[in-house]
């Protein structure tokens, strides 16, 4: 049984796919739940992409289908929030309007850059991109919790020309960690990183392996779809990657609580 807790729709920007084909195809894949995570970036500097759903539109959709599909699969509310410094009290705002089962926290931008048009990168070594990445990402989790788990967490290789080396960031990452595990919030190993063709997986290994030495057991598993073909993608592999770490369980939420699911 999977739980695909990162998927996109038309709701958001950059996607055109109905709701309701995402979620007939998770319940053709036999899942037994599936996470609607569509995005809002409040203040993307990409004017192209606003990232601002109908956030009405969007729940009454998402309530409307949880009736709809109640005998066949479990829809969770969620969200992903892209997380940017300018913007987190709008980022606040929208974890308290309404009641989401599941957030996920992202980090889309650095430093005022989008990630994926390469200009964050520009005059950087891939080392510096790392550094400057991560400690970004301190430094905006160490004033906005409203999140349940931080998606991809290393996004920066993504976009990368190369890797930096895991002793250059390490000890960002470990901060990541020392402020989210008591805060009770996880991570998730996104599974896009089979269909990019990344260096590693996302997280990479020894994120994911610090992650586990520090005690961190909230973890969720996630495509990132934003088609129905990618839904649940590679998800076999994924659980044995998992348990191939020392992660015994997955998490899912309710109400944005964390409950475990044996791997
Ligand atoms: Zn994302
Ligand atoms: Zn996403």
């Amino acid at each position: 049984m999977f739980y695909d807790y990162h998927t996109h729709t038309a709701f958001s920007d950059d996607s055109d796919t109905p709701m309701t084909d995402m979620l007939d195809q998770a319940v053709r894949l036999g899942l037994a739940e599936i996470a609607v995570t569509d995005h809002y970036d409040p203040g993307y500097p990409d004017p192209e992409f606003p990232f601002e759903p109908d956030f009405e539109g969007y729940h009454r959709a998402l309530e409307e289908n949880q009736e709809v599909y109640a005998n066949r699969i479990r829809i969770v509310k969620g969200l992903e929030i892209g997380i940017l410094e300018t913007e987190l009290d709008r980022c606040r705002a929208a974890a308290e309007a309404y009641d989401y089962d599941y957030i996920i926290g992202s980090f889309h931008c650095a430093l005022g850059e989008p990630l994926y048009n390469g200009h964050f990168y520009d005059d950087k070594t891939p080392r510096q991109a790392f550094i400057d990445y991560f400690q970004y990402v301190v430094d905006n989790i160490r004033r906005f919790d409203g999140y349940s788990c931080l998606g991809h967490l290393n996004l920066v290789s993504r976009y990368a020309e190369a890797d930096a080396d895991f002793r250059d960031y390490g000890d960002l990452v470990e901060e990541v960690f020392k402020i989210i595990i008591p805060q009770g919030k996880g991570i998730e190993l996104n599974t896009s990183s089979f269909k990019y063709n990344m260096r590693c997986s996302c997280p990479s290994e020894e994120i994911l392996r610090m992650y586990r030495q520090m005690g961190g057991e909230i973890i969720t598993i996630g495509s990132d779809a934003h088609t129905p073909d990618r839904i649940a993608d590679h998800f076999g592999e994924a659980e044995e990657y998992l348990r191939s770490l020392g992660f015994r369980y997955t998490s899912v939420f309710r109400q944005r609580k964390p409950d475990f699911v044996k791997l």
